[in-house]
């Protein structure tokens, strides 16, 4: 083939190809074309997740009439006119391809009337080719309509999801914007229901109050002004309280000088501000807008400018992450001995608890918990190693209480009682019979086995335990559900509803009785009862997060669903736990199919053999 220069049909369809990649991106540039035109008001419609129709309505500047055909050429902008311009970038656009690619692969309709202008105008093109034009009215704005999305790309529309993760990937986006420009009044309508309406009234907290729901709205703290005020690299935003957090990082958001970006690092400068305050594995709930000098950091590096380059990362980096956890900390002095105890209890008891606690090292407060222990520890004897296996969760074990001696006598099983399997039968996965001996730093279960010493977590231990019966619920349809005496009500963020939405029929199954009660807006009725402790809030939550990690398969979805559920009904670390409740626990752990591991991977017991301690002490052999 001979080189040839590509036709600007052919050259547009390519680009679009960058920029437009799904229906959320194509409302994120209609969205930051109607900021840039200093917009207080947006509506945003879509139909079929964005797939049949987009509609972007704005009371921007508008457009000149003569001038709205030039603004579908690609390379065509307002925003910037020499090369030097790209070094301070202000507005949001400025590489002039959005209107362009997004007409090339669709049916567009543009609606606008320049403030400065009599009347308007509406242009009407199909795969980037006006095929219309007249004058019409309108108030001053600007209204683009997008329809069939990709109908001239087939490749492209096979990738598009199902329609409500299309929406999700809207409402993440709206709801972001929504949060970095409250003095812009946003809606949201998915296929003729309302899904988000801001006042813009200039106040970020009411803006998270409408996003957020009242109870996640009002918990984040505010990035107090005084921190950065003097310095170049401001940081201002909302970040969650340590008591509030979530299974994945797609709660943390980055605004620099007005534009959502995506930055791994930065996004670890927040989960560095939260170490140690936060459970493992858990991420904070984080929305950190920057203003920095233009000229310090280069937009131009990725074609959605989703991504930026700085000058200088470091330093803003460290305004982001001492911003943070300054404000972090100064609301929540208490978690500073979280690392140790990740005391579930400690966070809920109050605050007067947890700063008395805070005060005391960790050693003291286990040196003083263990005290308090002692006098309710039974005293055990320690049955002579060859009398047999000892089986903790023998049925008796269950209702003995803390008198000396009874514990391990109605623990220890005769031999001949073991039910079929000899001990040497039972797959390796599975426990041997274990004797309870006490509790170790309120988080692990010391217990006595035919291998000597076993260390068993109590809350991986737990998780497990939970996990399997609530499976085992799901797969027979017995399903021990509490009706809540009063149904409770629970507002989520849009993105969150609807994920919640689809998870709903699940639900049921698995005794979380839910009906939608409003928009965003939930009613519980019944929760599992072994559930029943929890906040149904903070379960839906779960849920809603949960639902966001599975594919849309059912099955697959319960199972993610109890895997997260789980996590957070399990025993803490920190909870002191009777000699009764150890028993039960093991017992429970026994009977699972999986003991060894919690739902997570991690290992539930380590064991040290009888013959490593013995070396430690110094012995030769085992005797
Ligand atoms: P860019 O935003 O990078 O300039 P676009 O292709 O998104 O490129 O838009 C081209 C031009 O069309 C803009 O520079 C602006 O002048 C005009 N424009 C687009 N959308 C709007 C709107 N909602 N209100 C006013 N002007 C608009
Ligand atoms: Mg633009």
């Amino acid at each position: 083939m001979t080189i040839k220069l590509l036709s600007e049909d052919v050259a547009s369809r390519i680009a679009a190809g960058e920029v437009v990649e799904r229906p959320a991106s194509v409302v994120k540039e209609l969205v930051e074309n109607s900021l840039d035109a200093g917009a207080t008001r947006v509506d945003v419609e879509t139909r079929q997740g964005g797939t049949t129709l987009i509609r972007v309505r704005d009371n921007g500047s508008g457009i000149l009439s003569q001038e709205v055909e030039l603004a579908f050429k690609r390379h065509a902008t307002s925003k910037l006119e020499h090369a030097t311009d790209l070094e301070h970038i202000a507005t949001l656009g400025f590489r002039g391809e959005a209107l362009s690619s997004v007409a090339s692969v669709s049916r567009t309709t543009c609606i606008t009337r320049h403030a400065s202008e009599a009347t308007g105008s509406q242009l009407r093109l199909e795969g980037g080719t006006v095929i219309h034009r007249s004058a019409t009215g309108r108030p001053p704005g600007t209204e683009l309509i997008i329809e069939d999305l990709f109908y001239n790309v087939p490749a492209r529309r096979k990738f598009l999801k199902a329609e409500r993760t299309e929406r999700r990937h809207i409402d993440a986006f709206m709801t972001r914007y929504a949060i970095a420009y409250p003095a812009t009044a946003f809606s949201v309508i998915h296929d003729g229901r309302q899904m988000a309406n801001t006042p813009g009234s200039d106040n970020v907290r009411e803006v998270l109050l409408s996003v957020y729901g009242p109870d996640l709205g009002g918990s984040l703290l505010e990035i107090p002004a005084d921190l950065t005020a003097d310095l170049e690299i401001q940081v201002s935003g909302f970040v969650g309280p340590t008591t509030v957090h979530r299974a994945n990082r797609g709660y943390m958001t980055l605004f620099i000088n007005g534009r959502w970006i995506e930055d791994l690092r930065l996004s670890y400068a927040i989960i560095q501000a939260y170490h140690t305050l936060l459970p493992v594995k858990r991420y904070p709930i984080a929305f950190v807008v920057v203003k920095m000098p233009p000229e310090d950091v280069d937009v131009n590096v990725h074609p959605t400018k989703a991504e930026v380059r700085f000058r200088d990362g470091d330093s803003v980096f460290r305004a982001i992450q001492r911003t943070v956890r300054a404000t972090v900390v100064t609301h929540a002095p208490a978690t500073a001995t979280w690392s140790l105890d990740q005391v579930g209890s400690a966070t809920e008891t109050g605050d007067a608890q947890t700063q008395a606690s805070a005060t005391n090292s960790p050693a003291q407060q286990n040196r003083a918990r263990l005290a308090a222990l002692r006098p309710s520890q039974p005293h055990i004897q320690f049955p002579p190693a060859q009398s047999g296996p000892t089986n903790v969760g023998a049925p008796a074990a269950g209702s003995t209480t803390a008198q000396a001696g009874t514990t391990a006598s109605a623990g220890v099983l005769v031999p001949g009682t073991i039910p079929v399997q000899p001990a040497h039968a039972r797959s390796r996965q599975q426990l041997p019979p274990l004797r309870i001996v006490g509790q170790v730093a309120t988080m692990f279960i010391v217990a006595e086995g035919p291998e000597g010493l076993y260390l068993i977590d109590q809350h991986a231990a737990h998780e497990r335990v939970l996990y399997e019966q609530m499976l085992s619920n799901a797969t027979t349809g017995q399903v021990p559900s509490q009706p809540l005496l009063e149904p409770q009500v629970v507002s989520l963020p849009a993105d969150e509803a609807d994920r919640l939405e689809e998870a709903l029929p699940a639900l049921y199954k698995l005794g979380l009785e839910t009906e939608v009660f409003g928009t965003n807006t939930f009613l519980v009725r019944a929760v599992p009862a072994q559930l029943r402790h929890i906040a149904p809030a903070d379960l839906l939550a779960d849920v809603a997060a949960a639902a966001g990690e599975s594919s849309p398969i059912r099955a697959e979805l319960e199972e993610i669903v109890i895997r997260h559920i789980c996590k957070r009904a399990a025993i803490k670390a920190g909870q002191v736990l009777s000699t009764e409740e150890m028993n039960r626990l093991i017992h429970d752990l026994e009977a699972t199919e999986n003991p060894r591991t919690c739902p997570h991977g991690r290992p539930t017991v380590v064991q040290i053999s009888t013959e490593t301690l013995a070396r430690q002490f110094g012995r030769g052999g085992a005797a």
